[in-house]
């Protein structure tokens, strides 16, 4: 059975019409899993018709608002459809600080439990473990700690086993190329091109070009980039700065549906 992408959202700090916040599906061997919220996530997640109560885990990258807005919303509709599933979150431990207030207020009497697992994102470890998959953290150079995540099915007897890697927010991080040589599919942000290069390093983000040279250098199979900047309405210059360097490039536009 194939994998499957779907994008949520893949804009940045300022939505847009064309682009919500950061969010997407990830499903591996027969379960689904949740990367980052951003504001309106559960809206795209209920008109794609994505089933949710098999989703028990949700993976935060930083805490930065385009990429966790979305929770308590979430949450809280969750709760009106009396789900009953445990839902866990993997993030830094700031955020359990920061939700449960939330929670206690808006959401007291949840029909299940939500249990927080913090992560320090400065540590490539894993931090997820089942019978099928090991999801790892790989830490990425942002404003606030951050990392990405590094899924990676266990071997079976008939196909090879895929890997796939999420990046977002980072700077340009040849660190990162050991940890995902060779993966099948590796989302890398590119917020900025090359015209707004100054802006991308102050702050903390990579051009299309960028993440291109890390698929390269990490030999990716395939590069899907998104989390665009505002300011650029044009996302086929994206692309042509991406494919200069890494032709299998794709752009995450939302509700795009890809194939790990
Ligand atoms: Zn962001
Ligand atoms: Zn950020």
């Amino acid at each position: 059975m194939q994998g499957q992408l779907t994008i949520l959202g893949s804009g940045s700090a300022l939505p847009t019409y064309q682009n919500a916040p950061a969010s997407q599906v990830v499903e591996l061997c027969d379960k689904a899993f949740l990367i980052d919220c951003g504001e309106g996530a559960q809206i795209t997640l209920r008109r794609m018709g994505l089933r949710t109560a098999r989703l028990y885990n949700i993976f935060i990258s930083h805490l930065h608002g385009d990429h966790c807005f979305g929770l308590i919303g979430l949450i809280s509709t969750f709760g009106m459809m009396h789900r009953l599933q445990p839902l866990h979150i993997y993030a830094h431990p700031d955020l359990e600080r920061l939700m449960r207030p939330w929670l206690d207020y808006h959401c007291a009497d949840l029909s299940f439990d939500v249990i927080f697992h913090p992560i320090n994102p400065r540590k490539h470890e894993v931090i997820y473990e089942d019978r099928t998959l090991t999801i790892e953290t790989l830490p990425l150079r942002h404003k606030v700690p951050t990392c990405g995540f590094l899924f990676t099915e266990h071997h079976r007897n008939t196909e090879p086993r895929r890997r796939y890697a999420y990046c977002s927010d980072t700077m340009y991080s040849e660190r990162l190329i050991p940890w995902i040589q060779g993966v099948d599919v590796l989302f890398h942000e590119a917020t900025y091109i090359d015209e707004y290069a100054d802006r991308c390093r102050s702050t903390m983000h990579s051009t299309a070009r960028q993440a291109a040279t890390i698929a390269l250098k990490a030999e990716a199979k395939r590069l899907i980039i998104g989390h665009y900047s505002a300011r650029v309405d044009d996302h086929t210059l994206f692309l042509r700065e991406a494919a200069e360097v890494f032709p299998d490039v794709a752009l995450a536009e939302e509700r795009a549906i890809f194939t790990i």
